[in-house]
């Protein structure tokens, strides 16, 4: 058998989207899909939100891309938003979410290096983390079903136990740079950091002259119903990396980070050739032009409380299955029993439902942010009669 034209990467199932109406997928055989998966957090104004559509048309019949030689009035703008909604000062734009952490993981090493403390490169990450797919991003992860095939990885990290404070403040040596964490794991399985776990990292960090970089690359913009989720911890971070929602469905991540730790970013340090062009920076304002505004932000809360309270009942009618509701916002994980890769194919192929599987036994759900009460509703309807003719 020779190798498919698509590097055969992705075990893809046979739903084949060829269009997307609202909150709904119709793939190419003509059935028709309640999306509670996004693209993985990706379209959180639905499938075919008009304002987003007409910024990406008027933009690409505009100027789609220039270098970043020349002066940026688009970059400048959506930077601008970023700022004033943010702890951050200055802002980098990338072209996925790997890259934006890519980005944060330099930022917190020449934050040390540009003030002669060159010892000073580790990053301290912990388990289940996920943090993208390039070298530096699977090195930064303990998962090694992620390393296989791929070593050796990068130095420069140590790995301690989610949610544990004390091996954090263990792991601190000589050589630390960093903290990288996601305040709530996706891929991980849906696991939400404690407030005193983030803020005791804060602490640490203060204490000790570490960047605090967090990975907000799936809980961010707006998913947790704050427009960032470490605004749930009561704390700030340095650096931050974002992207996902962000573009709406359009490529686009960014780093974030304060007048401080930025302050080995200078010029020629680092850079991309598409990174904030005209066209991703018209996407990425359509987006936070929408999710900034309060009444978006309550409207996300609102819906996670009706559909996390429906979420509550309903596994009380199936503690066979399940085990517990959590996350935050409208990134929210069932626990179950058994291994959940099972059950969302079977809520996929029988009930016309897409969710996402996370960790070992974690139904993901990510619907768009704009779910309205008959989405909950037709979900409700999809997750009961699929629980109810599940059979392991
Ligand atoms: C998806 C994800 C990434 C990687 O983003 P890509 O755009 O796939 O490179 C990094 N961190 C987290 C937390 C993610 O969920």
């Amino acid at each position: 058998m020779s190798i498919t034209p698509l590097m055969p990467v992705y075990p893809r199932c046979d739903v084949r989207p060829v269009r997307g109406d609202n909150c709904h997928l119709i793939s190419e055989d003509g059935r028709r899909f309640l999306d509670f998966a996004s693209g993985i957090a990706v379209n959180l104004l639905g499938h075919s939100n008009q304002g987003l559509i007409t910024a990406i048309q008027e933009q690409a019949a505009t100027l789609m891309h220039v270098s970043n030689l020349y002066g940026s009035p688009q970059g400048e703008r959506l930077a601008r938003q970023l700022v004033d909604h943010t702890f951050a000062d200055t802002v980098f734009f990338t072209n996925s979410g790997a890259e934006a952490v890519e980005t944060a993981m330099k930022t917190a090493r020449a934050y040390h290096q540009s003030q002669g403390s060159d010892e000073r490169f580790e990053i301290i990450t912990f388990n289940m983390a996920f943090h993208g797919r390039t070298m530096g991003t699977i090195s930064a992860s303990n998962q090694t079903k992620m390393h296989d095939g791929f070593r050796p990885l990068l130095p420069g990290f140590r790995y301690v136990e989610f949610n544990d404070l004390d091996a954090a403040r263990q792991a601190i040596g000589p050589h630390t740079a960093a903290f990288l964490v996601e305040p709530l794991q996706g891929e991980g399985g849906i696991r939400l950091a404690s407030k005193e776990f983030m803020q005791g990292l804060r602490d640490l960090a203060d204490e000790h002259d570490l960047m605090l970089i967090l990975d907000e690359v799936q809980c961010g913009v707006a998913r947790t119903g704050m427009l960032y989720a470490y605004e749930q911890f009561g704390i700030t971070p340095d650096i931050l990396a974002t992207a996902k929602g962000i573009g709406g469905g359009f490529p686009l991540g960014a780093c974030l980070a304060t007048q401080k730790a930025a302050r080995g970013m200078t010029f020629g340090t680092h850079g991309s050739t598409y990174g904030g062009n005209p066209l991703a920076m018209a996407a990425g304002t359509a987006v936070l032009d929408q999710v900034t505004k309060e009444d978006f932000l309550e409207h996300v809360r609102d819906m996670s409380a009706r559909l996390r309270s429906r979420l509550e009942q309903f596994i009380g009618n199936h503690p066979d299955l399940f085990i517990e509701v959590r996350g935050l916002g409208l990134m929210l994980g069932l626990q179950m029993h058994t291994e959940s890769r099972p059950f969302v194919v079977h809520l996929r192929d029988n009930h016309g439902l897409l969710t996402v599987a996370a960790g070992e036994n974690v139904v993901r759900l990510l619907p768009p942010l704009v779910i309205e009460d008959a989405h909950i509703e037709e979900f409700m309807e999809k997750l009961s009669a699929g629980a109810s003719d599940y059979h392991p």
